[in-house]
């Protein structure tokens, strides 16, 4: 996906801090951090979303980079939330496939925020 800003950090074009990286996923920081750890992880490959015919490997590539992450970011002891915005009730901005892991602080203790409107 040529317009794709996620494909374009996988790609080199776009510059971005890696935290982590294998032959599958890409890990990075976020570039408007909501916590004073917060590193995006991504498949190599452009995938929509996780309900767009994504491959065992990648998902499981996805899941086994968190805990990396974490240890990167040093949160492992401290804890950490993950996130998958998904579609536009879900609030994804960027629709290549991607999870967020934020910590390095208290995260609100519901795990759900609504926004008025539509
Ligand atoms: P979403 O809202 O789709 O779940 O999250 C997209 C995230 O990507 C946002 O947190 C946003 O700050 C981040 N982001 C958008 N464009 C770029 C970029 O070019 N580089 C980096 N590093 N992060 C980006
Ligand atoms: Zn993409």
């Amino acid at each position: 996906m040529s317009d794709c800003v996620f494909c374009m950090v996988a790609n080199g074009e776009i510059p971005a801090t890696i935290v982590f990286e294998n032959e599958t996923v890409i890990a990075f920081e976020d570039i408007a951090p909501q916590a004073p750890a917060h590193t995006l992880i991504i498949p190599r490959v452009h995938y929509a979303h996780v309900g767009d015919d994504v491959p065992d490997d990648v998902l499981l590539a996805l899941m086994k980079a968190v805990p990396e992450v974490a240890a990167a970011k040093g949160v492992t002891e401290s804890g950490y939330r993950v996130i998958m915005n998904t579609g536009r009730d879900g609030g994804q901005t960027v629709n290549h496939l991607h999870l967020h892991v934020i910590g390095g602080r208290r995260m609100a203790e519901s795990m759900v925020t609504f926004t008025e409107g539509t």
